[in-house]
């Protein structure tokens, strides 16, 4: 047995990978919005550590026996991933960058790198605003633990509890609000052009 560091973190991804494609596979709104890639290849990655860990350690909301695995799953590979907060403190607030984070599962600069899709696992803390904004990919939230409500342009927001959806198409403006007292933890897949590109704030 290789017990290496990156053995460990390999062994650990493998895991998260195999419960977001059960999970997938099990879900037609996502395995009908975008398969899980046949062209994943494994890319070693320097861990990057966000303030968002302690909030996934300590403030992880509930979620269900179908998607349970993910969020153990994601406990394994906290120490190996590397965190990501597309915003600064200066766009959002100090509070927003310090109990948000997500990874890049796979995608074009994923732990697994793939150009056919892509898989986020995004954590928002309680009582957090997440402004209006857009991009050109498609894109499903599949909430996996806690609750948020979600909006697209000005409509009123919808409540997507564990195990719903939540679509926004091409280029629309959509926000997010969590609840007060729980924060929520997606699986997010996009498709189409634009699959590499970033999020923007529309007042960014
Ligand atoms: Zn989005």
């Amino acid at each position: 047995m290789n017990s290496s560091p990156q053995a460990t973190a390999q062994q650990a991804f493998e895991r998260l990978l195999g419960a977001a494609t059960l999970l997938i596979n099990t879900t037609p709104a996502l395995s009908e919005f975008a398969a899980v890639p046949d062209d994943l290849h494994y890319s070693p990655a320097t861990p990057i550590a966000k303030p968002v860990i302690n909030s996934l350690q300590h403030a992880m909301p509930r979620a269900s026996h179908r998607t349970q695995p993910l969020i153990d799953a994601l406990h394994a590979v906290i120490p190996y991933a590397q965190w990501r907060t597309t915003y600064t403190a200066a766009q959002v607030g100090t509070r927003f960058v310090n109990t948000y984070g997500y990874i890049e599962l796979y995608g074009p600069s994923g732990h697994y790198v793939s150009q056919q899709s892509r898989a986020f696992i995004g954590y928002w803390g309680a009582d957090l605003f997440y402004p209006p904004h857009r991009h050109e990919a498609e894109e499903v939230y599949f909430v996996a633990a806690g609750s948020a409500a979600f909006a697209i342009d000005d409509q009123p927001a919808q409540m997507r509890r564990v195990e719903e959806v939540q679509i926004h198409t091409a280029f629309k403006s959509h926000s997010m609000q969590t609840g007060a007292d729980n924060g929520v933890l997606c699986l997010v897949l996009w498709r189409g052009p634009g699959l590499a590109d970033n999020a923007t704030l529309n007042d960014g």
